[in-house]
């Protein structure tokens, strides 16, 4: 049965923050001891036996991603945990910072110890203060009791947590955004390769993973790989938290097994479309993941389902949108939102971004060209891998979507000035 998470509850609790409730009650830092006593390679090989993949957004398998850090380096070696979750539709990260945030801490020990790592970072969005706080609190009580610092868990080993704060860009959370402005810079993305495993914080190899990526990993080390693979389903081991939000009865956060299906969220968990309306479409992977149709949408939700689907999981973060949802006004609202957060240091993100919404702008006053659709189409395809990181395309792949899917909707604003929907409403309200 999947874990509903209800948020309309204050979240973090004084307990979670404690160490010794932690230990007692969910077996806490008994893996952190089990990695002491396993190989760096020993614990990586388990990692990936376990099929857990990135939750953050890319899904890539989280094994082999620590197995490229070169161990033998003599540079220092950093764990860093993205905690930005910027993606919009996402909110899943900041729970287990403010419920559970010790296994957090332990899956960071866990990593630190594969790598040789002597200094870990948080980097939290700005706007996350209560989460920021509570991770704060349980990383005071861990060094209150010997389980990071100097001597970790008496292991002999050295390891410093730090929370770090963002400002509130979204470009901080792509992963090597998120680093320069770990260092102090400007949050502006880097070109790949070198890849953080290789080249991470402060051009150290790293391991840099989302946070509830790592706070998996104890549980896999307590129970087994194998327990946690069959836990999902082919190369998607365990569960994730899914992100409901939309036009949803009961919107909130929800524990699954991977490749659960997406109706069962949706319906049987969620409640449905408010006002028992039907529903028209799904973002299922956060803004930037192409819309699905509701019939598109009748699928897994792993990785390799949705990309068959023509989309990605991406960071878990479903919406589901109703039967009356004008398209053309959502489009601009999610375009509005990569256009705003376009670092700017490449010209087809920054400028394609500014005018896809100048143009979804006009549109949406009145003042739609019949050339505006395919100069929209035009501009996305222009934007697709030709910047340095995949902002360009979280831009670029909804315009497209949208418009293969809705397009008879933007055809419609385009020659009336106003939306199918609004039409429909006056013809109702005149009769
Ligand atoms: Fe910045 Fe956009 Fe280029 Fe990414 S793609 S580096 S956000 S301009």
């Amino acid at each position: 049965m999947p874990i509903t998470i209800n948020i309309s509850k204050d979240f973090g609790n004084e307990k979670a923050r404690s160490s010794q409730w932690y230990r007692e009650n969910r077996h806490g830092y008994q893996a952190a001891l089990q990695a002491f006593d396993s190989t760096p390679d020993e614990i990586i090989d388990i990692v990936k036996a376990s099929n857990l993949r990135g939750l953050g957004g890319a899904g890539f398998p989280t094994g082999l991603k620590w197995s490229f850090v070169p161990r033998d380096s003599e540079k220092p070696k950093y764990v860093v945990i993205n905690a930005d979750e910027s993606e919009p539709g996402t909110f899943k990260d900041k729970y287990i910072m403010a419920w559970d945030p010790h296994r957090l801490i332990e899956g960071t020990i866990i990593a630190a110890r594969v790598i040789g790592a002597h200094a870990a970072y948080v980097y939290i969005r700005g706007e996350y203060v209560r989460p920021a706080e509570h991770l704060q609190d349980a990383i005071d009580d861990a060094y209150r009791h010997g389980i990071l610092g100097d001597d970790v868990l008496g292991k002999g080993f050295k390891l410093d947590m730090y929370v770090h704060r963002g400002a509130g860009a979204y470009i901080c959370g792509e992963e090597t955004g998120l680093l320069e402005s770990l260092e102090g810079k400007k949050g502006w993305p880097r070109l790949k390769p070198p890849f953080p495993a290789v080249e991470g914080a402060f051009r150290c190899p790293t391991i840099l993973n989302n946070v509830e990526t790592i706070a998996h990993v104890p549980k896999i080390l307590r129970k087994g790989a194998q327990w946690f693979a069959d836990l999902g389903c082919e190369r998607n081991g365990g569960t994730r938290l899914m992100c409901l939000s939309g036009e949803v009865v009961k919107p909130g956060v929800y524990e699954m097994n991977c490749g659960s299906q997406m109706y069962e969220l949706i319906f049987e968990h969620g409640g449905g479309i408010l006002g028992g309306k039907k529903m028209k479409a799904v973002i299922p992977g956060g803004s930037s993941a192409k819309v699905l149709t509701a019939e598109e949408a009748d699928c897994a939700m792993s990785i390799e389902a949705l990309q068959q689907a023509g989309s990605m999981l991406g960071s878990g973060g479903v919406m589901a949108i109703a039967e009356d949802t004008c398209m053309v006004k959502l489009l601009q609202v999610v375009t509005s939102f990569y256009a705003h957060e376009s670092c700017g240091q490449c010209t087809p993100c920054r400028e394609g971004s500014g005018w896809l919404l100048t143009i979804l702008n006009r549109i949406l006053q009145g003042g739609g060209r019949p050339e505006d659709i395919d100069t929209m189409l035009s501009l996305a395809a222009n934007m697709q891998g030709t910047s340095i990181c995949a902002l360009s395309e979280a831009c670029a792949w909804p315009v497209e979507s949208f418009v293969a899917k809705f397009r008879d909707e933007f055809e419609y604003f385009v020659q009336h000035g106003k939306s199918m929907y609004a039409q429909r409403q006056l013809e109702a309200a005149a009769v």
